[in-house]
């Protein structure tokens, strides 16, 4: 189905309608912002086979994922009602006045998070359902007490119109303020830029390319008032093995790595990229093992032709470099909107002198370094830009060893995993995904988990207001029962 790309006017006046519907959505309280969550969860589900046959026609991923996709998508939405719900999150604090202190009286202080405003939310290609119309960002945002504006990617505009007309519908029902949610169309880099520049917009968040959220954040910091960009946007996922472990363990690894690089035909952008390990007998014996597994991975087809088209191309540049070469790769099924499994190898040599090398080739693909010691793989470390995660493959006694590295990788990533792979993002409360640059524009926040609330919140501080003017979150009598630092005690007392 075509779907109408909005123009400039009818992009001015949705982010108008987004700015006046914010007025009121954001002094709701959290039981409320909790019924309309749970009411976008509802009407997800009742879109029912509609939206799953939708969205799989639409990106060419199966039935199974999907569904699975839809799962998660729904349960955050439940996660973040039930935060609002509980209401602490506003992390709120009271200092009292102390009227007879020397030299000077102190006054009374409290402060709590407040929402920003207006959102842009980019859908992601990847994430029809997860990362898209009720993804992560639009569910933390709408959490937050913020508007949303999401412009819909072209991959599945369709699955997009059908759960933008589950959010409408969740608006009615719940009575929410018209225009809190916004949905736009448009197969070009204009409506997008228009909505980051527009005046009222207050934050954005993105999932996609390097190019993209970094031409994005640009035009955000180049507005006259900034605004923050939260931008996914690439991570080759290293995965170090370490050798006491490889010998020991190199079949189970290889196939641990082998279905994690060619899941979702690689399309993740927790996708392990990049394996280095120290090149030796048992290294050959895990890439044998590994091309194994690669080789008979049916080739799969990709989100969209746009995507194919850059694997391809990103592949090839990565083939053409110096002392790069093919491990195992996947048949070529003959159909360019296909991606083939492919396991390349480099020596770190070749590795640390050709930046190209470093950079994300989104698909299933990973470039396997052979360093000639350890002291060469703490040096890799060491060279590595920002990522979402970072792997160890050892055992706890080896990995003992390796503090360093450990230590190191700390400052790498936003995710640190021992014995397993990056693929696969619990969405819980402890969770963060996010990571240094390029993987995100900001690494202090993370887009997945219940603290995917604090990018759309800045906190505002409250002097001597007297106890009638002030949010019920910093009232004397806690009439919502939130939990509250006051004057150096997390409590849920009232201010004595
Ligand atoms: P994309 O090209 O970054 O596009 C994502 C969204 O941002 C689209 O709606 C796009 O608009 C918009 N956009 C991109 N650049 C823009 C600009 N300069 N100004 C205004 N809007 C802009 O990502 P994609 O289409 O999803 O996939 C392309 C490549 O991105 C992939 O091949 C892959 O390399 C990478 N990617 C990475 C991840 C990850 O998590 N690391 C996830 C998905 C994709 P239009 O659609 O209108 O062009």
């Amino acid at each position: 189905m075509e779907f109408k790309d909005a123009t400039l006017p009818e992009i001015e006046a949705a982010v108008r309608e987004a700015h006046v519907a914010f007025l009121s959505y954001k002094n709701l309280n959290g039981k409320k912002k909790g019924e309309f969550l749970r009411a976008i969860a509802d009407e997800i589900e009742a879109l029912g086979n509609s939206l799953i046959q939708t969205a799989m026609q639409e990106t060419n991923l199966p039935e199974a994922r999907v569904v699975s996709e839809r799962g998660r998508t729904t349960g955050h939405c439940r996660m973040f009602a039930q935060l609002v719900e509980e209401g602490s999150w506003v992390d709120a604090r009271i200092d009292s006045a102390q009227p007879h202190r020397v030299p000077a009286p102190r006054p009374d202080l409290r402060k709590m998070l407040v929402p920003l405003g207006p959102v842009v939310v980019f859908g992601a290609a990847n994430f029809p359902l997860a990362y898209s119309t009720a993804g992560g960002d639009t569910a933390s945002a709408l959490a937050a007490g913020c508007s949303v504006i999401v412009k819909a990617h072209p991959a599945h505009a369709g699955t997009s119109e059908l759960v933008a007309s589950a959010i409408r519908k969740a608006m009615i029902q719940t009575g929410m303020p018209q225009g809190v949610f916004q949905h736009l169309h448009g197969a070009g880099f204009e409506a997008g830029q228009a909505l980051v520049k527009h005046p009222l917009a207050k934050a954005v968040g993105f999932t996609g390319s390097l190019t993209g959220g970094r031409a994005l954040f640009d035009l955000a910091n180049q507005r006259p008032e900034p605004i923050p960009v939260f931008a996914e946007m690439s991570s080759i996922n290293p995965v170090y093995l370490l050798p006491e472990s490889l010998a020991k363990n190199f079949e189970k690894t290889a196939l641990l790595l082998a279905n994690s690089v060619t899941q979702g035909v690689g399309q993740f952008c927790t996708n392990p990229g990049l394996m280095i390990a120290v090149d030796n007998d048992d290294l050959k014996k895990y890439i044998k093992r590994l091309g194994e597994e690669i080789i008979k991975t049916p080739a799969g087809t990709m989100l969209h032709q746009g995507i194919a088209n850059n694997y391809h191309k990103r592949m090839a540049e990565s083939l053409a470099q110096k002392g790069v070469s093919i491990e195992a790769q996947a048949t070529d099924a003959g159909n360019n909107r296909q991606g083939r499994a492919t396991v390349v190898s480099v020596s770190a040599k070749d590795f640390l002198k050709n930046p190209l090398l470093a950079e994300e080739v989104f698909g299933p693909f990973s470039l396997i370094v052979k360093c000639a010691d350890v002291n060469e793989l703490n040096l890799l470390a060491a060279r590595q830009h920002g990522q979402l995660t970072s792997s160890i493959i050892g055992e706890e006694a080896e990995i003992e060893k390796f503090q360093s590295l450990l230590n190191l990788l700390r400052e790498k990533a936003g995710r640190l995993i021992i014995n397993g792979v990056p693929t696969g993002v619990e969405v819980v409360p402890s969770q963060n995904h996010g990571g240094p640059y390029p993987s995100t524009t900001d690494s202090r926040f993370t887009a997945v988990g219940t603290d995917a609330i604090k990018r759309f919140v800045r906190p505002v501080a409250f002097q001597n207001f007297p106890n009638s003017l002030l949010p019920s979150e910093l009232k004397n009598e806690n009439p919502l029962n939130v939990f509250r630092l006051i004057d150096g005690n997390w409590t849920r007392d009232q201010v004595k």
